[in-house]
């Protein structure tokens, strides 16, 4: 019997462990997906990058340089475009403090207060990176569209979701299922296009 091949994610996060096993395996890959959970000896990147893709690809190197494994990561944040693109790679940490959700959409939502519906158009960017032990890199990146609201709406989800109002809907992304999110999110199309890409380089 052949060993199964091995894909380490660059996260501590089991909710996207989950997300990207479920993803691999529709699309038919046999590998399995494993934590940085399981490799605790590997060190903390900084995320020193200008962009989504500088910085997923900088996480899923150094993780694969450390276990000798396929290594996948993601970076991702949420772009407005009347601020030209912030917070973008900020967007955890845009009030000061690293994961203070609830300042950061605060804070965002005070700066645009004056500004009107129509010109409110932001989305959620996700790039996810492949990296091999021999150096090998691939990176897709993917995009929920939407606009933002005046106040936060909705229990689900994380960061920026109660202030994002989908495209094409009425709800914000903090009001839809997870599973209505998995499948139009920047992340979910990430993951689904990485998924792709793993097939092909590793062959599940
Ligand atoms: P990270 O890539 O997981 O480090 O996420 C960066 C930050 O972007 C998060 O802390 C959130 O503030 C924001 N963000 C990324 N994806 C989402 C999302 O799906 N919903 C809401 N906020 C998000």
């Amino acid at each position: 019997m052949t060993d199964r091949q091995k894909l380490v994610l660059a996260t501590r996060n089991h909710g996207k462990i989950r997300e990207l096993r479920v993803i691999l395996g529709e699309s038919g890959l046999d590998v399995d997906l494993v934590g940085a959970d399981d490799y605790p000896e590997v060190p903390d990147v900084k995320e020193t990058g200008v962009t989504f893709a500088e910085n997923a690809l900088l996480k899923a190197h150094a993780l694969a340089k450390a276990t000798g494994l396929p290594a996948v990561a993601d970076d991702s944040g949420l772009c407005v475009d009347v601020l030209g693109g912030a917070p973008g790679i900020f967007s955890a940490r845009w009030a000061g403090r690293h994961g203070d959700d609830i300042a950061n959409l605060e804070l965002l939502l005070g700066q645009l207060s004056d500004i009107a519906q129509e010109h409110r158009a932001a989305h959620f960017a996700c790039a996810a990176a492949l990296a091999l032990p021999d150096g090998t890199e691939r990176v897709v990146e993917g995009r929920m569209p939407g606009s933002l609201a005046f106040a936060p709406r909705g229990a689900n989800g994380f960061g920026y979701d109660p202030i994002l109002i989908v495209e094409d809907d009425t709800r914000t992304a903090a009001e839809l299922t997870p599973e209505e999110k998995n499948a139009i999110s920047h992340r979910g199309k990430a993951f689904r296009g990485l998924a792709v890409v793993v097939g092909e380089l590793l062959g599940g």
